[in-house]
């Protein structure tokens, strides 16, 4: 035990010194790694990456080389970035010094994460994130100098392990197990530094194969079901090399390090057998390109380490008096036996419940140990079950907590594993409610009608106060009308506001942006459901709306935002063309003054809300979004992420009066637009393939570098998202100058308008489902070209659907106009700014805690906290919203009818604007600027 040196001053290493080591030609020739030329190796590594690489020195050969030990990892983190503990994967290589070729696969392994890492690749560094690799390249550092199969002493190193040594006919297996200084500081650094590893490797070579244990006995490991399961997915998707049992895959053996690995320390482990083709010199392959395969076939192994044990989770413990049901899942590809489930009291002794195995009761109270066979519950891989326990008299109280106590695999030697079951406030709540009868379910459906209660008390409030605004409406009227002396702060008519649409209004208009806000909304509570954001919980809903064609709608709900921006473009697009034709000009600061106005003030409190709700992330580039600016940071430094859409908007408001001035009367203003269209389909291609960035994004591969890549070159950009600004500005453009033509067009025919309407709801919902996945079998210029066009297509049906909808008598136009002309839309189309505002804020900072409150404090299911979570931020959203409408949005516009405007404007007019063209549609939608 004593060889383990803890860390090593490693003194200057000259060639002259290994160049005295007499070496075989192979490695002189440098096809292989000589003693000397590792020495080399390792030490610059270590040098060249002190972060990542500790090299150590863990023994000697028996003539003295230095076995190397590689520590590879991110040495800046003692555990994952979510707190538990590193992976520990193991692997040698070397222990036959004539098999070069597996010598060089450990090799490989090690340069390639090192590497991979200096280099930002993202597979290296996701793997020392969160893995420990331990690897010692070469164990026979003497025989490999030689040449040779066995060590100095002439012992076949791998049949040298104490683990049915010497029981097989076999040849040179040492004096006794661990004769050699080899095997012996082996087995020490095993047992003494990786005794938690879940992944041994050795490296051979020979025949081309991956062996398993046991090469003792012909049976199937204890473990079979996860090593069938490896060998299943390697060879469907990585390399076809054969993985068996050793003693059927190759002959009978005994005392190997891999027997040694899995039948005394428990590791699920690998012979790994290049094949020797390489033996021979005139190859000019590199080796690199020679063992990519088998490179491969160890990422994998490497990647997934996590699953290679049984890793139970709880998904639920209730209680029902003393008796206990145990609902667990085992996420790991290994079985476990003897699980079961301990109290631990505020004093920290252990209390053991009666089990219940097939109708029978087993206490596990006396003389209780771990190890014991037969009264533990079983939990196969991948698999759920459920388990009832007896508390008997056992005192519960919300100051203990309770335990999962098993073994990582089936395996006897497999580690033991105490896990605490989270939530330690289960204990108190379920007691102190005198034992627990509701199910799920039932539970779900009281949180389910509190909250309709609650619902309704608003809508029966909302409707009392109706009923009182109406008797006061026409004096509401009159009062707006003649607005003198206007009350900039009037709480009550704030509320008014919010429900009663005046008769300026464009339901119509009012519908879409309440879909709009509402898509937002619920695509977000969707999106904020990772992992990311729940505290870790697995959601399975989540992935499940994902994956399901009928839920494409929300997975598509970034399309909500390109809704907002034909709605905007359209009616700021119609105000400002509509003053043009009246006055040959723009009045700059009124337009600028009432945008203001309408923008900036509740943005200001939504930003100091944030500062409280994002715990001051990004805070400091606040000054951006004041700018109007924050989409031209990187989305990871954006403060409130969701404002970019705010920052294109204003953008838009900079550059649309002067688009427009120039346009102004020209014939040729249709050609200009679709140049520009076609404009930013070529803009939106360029910052794709500039940035080198892949065309289907994947929104759950959440913060990696494509992502963020995707989000900061394609998605944010006033460049590559005007057109639905511009569609917009197209659609009122011919609203406002083509006024008689489409008058003519809806009402001349019936068939032109119902087949017009009917294409766009067509075009509509293809743009609205299709999506980048579903293309991934085609060519790659037809996924760039959809990639390219699919939100101003969407943004196309869009202004078609909402000019039917204003216009036309056909069928689909009415439905369409009725649906958006709900009442219930009208509150929602008031709140959408403000909502918008809020609604992130809300749900970053509410998930991580309702999720874990639910899932661990109430015990819900995951699923049904997903749904509760979304139902309570979009509520929480709302009425947030409905504070910041009534305080400061309502006042802020109405002083824009104050008198001290006009000093501003410069002009007189700014009451009168609302008033005049009340009855005509383009006059609703001039005046729909007040709200827009
Ligand atoms: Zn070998």
């Amino acid at each position: 035990a004593t060889i383990l040196v803890a860390s090593l001053a490693i003194t200057s290493v000259s060639p002259v010194v290994s160049a005295q080591i007499s070496q075989p030609d192979i490695i002189q020739e440098h096809w292989y790694h000589s003693y000397a030329t590792l020495t080399l190796d390792v030490n610059a590594w270590a040098d060249d990456h002190p972060e990542i690489v500790k090299l150590l020195v863990v023994g000697q050969t028996e003539l003295g080389r230095n076995l190397w030990m590689l520590q590879i990892s991110d040495w800046s983190q003692e555990a994952k970035p979510d707190g538990s503990a590193k992976e520990v994967v193991y692997i040698d290589g070397g222990h036959h010094g004539n098999e070069h070729l597996g010598t060089e696969l450990a090799f490989l392994v090690a340069e390639f994460y090192i590497e991979g890492w200096a280099a930002g690749e993202k597979s290296a560094i996701d793997v020392l994130t969160t893995t420990e690799l331990h690897i010692l390249i070469m164990l026979n550092a003497d025989g490999n100098d030689f040449d040779t199969r066995w060590n100095v002493n002439q012992v076949d190193l791998n049949r040298n392990y104490d683990h049915y040594w010497n029981t097989c006919p076999t040849t040179q297996p040492g004096s006794s197990a661990f004769s050699e200084s080899e095997t012996l500081a082996n087995s020490v650094y095993m047992n003494e530094v990786v005794p938690h590893a879940d992944l041994y490797v050795t490296m051979h070579t020979g025949v081309w194969i991956m062996l398993y244990p046991w090469g003792k006995w012909p049976e199937q490991p204890s473990d079979w079901e996860m090593y069938h399961h490896i060998r299943d997915e390697v060879n469907s998707n990585i390399s076809d090399i054969p993985i068996r049992n050793a003693n059927q895959g190759l002959y009978p053996n005994c005392g190997t390090s891999r027997d040694y690995g899995y039948g005394v320390m428990g590791f699920p482990t690998f012979t790994f057998e290049t094949d020797d083709e390489q033996f021979l010199l005139g190859s000019v392959e590199a080796i690199s390109d020679r063992l990519g395969e088998e490179l491969g076939v160890m990422h994998y192994l490497i990647e997934n380490v996590w699953y290679w044990r049984a890793r139970l989770v709880v998904d639920s413990l209730t209680f029902d008096g003393s008796q206990a049901e145990l609902s667990i899942s085992n996420l790991g590809r290994a079985s476990t036996t003897n699980a079961t489930l301990v109290y631990v009291d505020e004093d920290g002794s252990e209390h053991v419940p009666w089990i219940s195995i097939d109708g029978g009761l087993c206490s596990l109270d006396s003389q209780f140990n771990y190890s014991l066979q037969g009264c533990g519950f079983q939990v196969n891989a991948t698999n759920t079950t459920r388990v009832n326990f007896d508390f008997g008299d056992i005192e519960l109280s919300g100051n203990g907590k309770f335990q999962l106590h098993y073994q990582k695999r089936v395996i006897d030697s497999s580690m033991w594993v105490t896990e605490d079951v989270p939530g330690n406030m289960v204990i108190s709540g379920i007691i102190a409610s005198g034992g627990d009868i509701f199910s799920d379910d039932i539970r779900f459906l009281f949180l389910f009608l509190v909250i309709l209660m609650a619902l309704n008390a608003a809508w029966r409030g909302r409707r009392n106060l109706d009923n009182q605004i109406k008797s006061e409406v026409f004096s509401a009227e009159a009062n707006f009308s003649s607005s003198e002396n206007v009350r900039i702060f009037d709480t009550r008519a704030g509320i008014r506001d919010l429900f009663m649409r005046p008769s300026f209004h464009e339901p119509v208009v009012d519908g879409v942006r309440a879909i709009a806000v509402l898509w937002v909304l619920l695509f977000h509570a969707w999106f904020f459901h990772n992992p990311e954001w729940t505290s870790g919980h697995e959601i399975p809903w989540y992935e499940s709306v994902f994956e399901n064609p009928m839920f494409l709608w929300l997975v598509q709900g970034g399309l909500g935002v390109d809704m907002f921006f034909v709605i905007s473009g359209f009616l700021i697009g119609a105000i400002l063309l509509k003053e043009i034709n009246r006055s040959d000009g723009l009045n700059m600061r009124r337009f600028y003054a009432r945008r203001f106005l309408r923008l900036v003030p509740v943005y200001l409190v939504a930003m100091m809300a944030a500062v409280y709700f994002l715990e001051g992330h990004n805070v400091e580039n606040a000054w951006a979004n004041i700018l109007y600016l924050n989409n031209f940071l990187s989305i990871d430094d954006q403060f409130m992420g969701w404002c970019w859409s705010l920052a294109i908007e204003e953008q838009f408001y900079l550059v649309a009066p002067l688009f427009l001035l120039i346009m102004r009367k020209s014939e040729s203003f249709l050609q200009w637009s679709v140049f520009l269209l076609v404009l930013g389909w070529a803009l939106r291609i360029f910052a794709l393939e500039i940035n080198e960035l892949p065309v289907y994004w994947d929104l759950m591969d959440l913060g990696s570098e494509t992502w963020v890549g995707r989000f900061d070159h394609t998605y944010d950009n006033f460049y590559t998202r005007y057109g639905g600004l511009l569609i917009g500005v197209i659609a009122a453009w011919i609203h406002v100058n083509r006024k008689e033509d489409v008058k003519e067009f809806y009402g001349s025919n019936r068939l032109r308008p119902i087949l017009l309407s009917f294409t766009a709801l067509i075009l509509f919902l293809f743009a609205t489902f299709l999506e980048q996945r579903h293309l991934t079998e085609s060519h790659y210029t037809i996924r760039l070209t959809w990639y390219a066009i699919e939100r101003d297509l969407f943004g196309l049906s869009l202004a078609i659907l909402i000019m039917s909808a204003l216009h036309s008598k056909d069928l689909i136009a009415g439905g369409l106009r009725r649906l958006l002309s709900s009442r219930a839309l009208y509150p929602v189309a008031q709140l959408s700014y403000s909502a918008y505002l809020m609604h992130e804020m809300i749900m970053i900072w509410m998930f991580p805690k309702s999720t874990e409150f639910l899932i661990v404090t109430i015990g819900l299911g995951p699923n049904i906290t997903f749904v509760v979570n979304i139902v309570f931020a979009i509520a929480l959203t709302l009425i947030s919203a409905s504070v910041l409408y009534v305080t400061v949005e309502r006042p802020c516009m109405r002083f824009r009818k104050h008198p001290f405007m006009s000093q501003i404007d410069g002009t007189s007019d700014s009451v009168d604007s609302l008033r005049g063209n009340r009855v005509s549609t383009l006059g609703a939608i001039d005046a729909e600027i007040a709200s827009s």
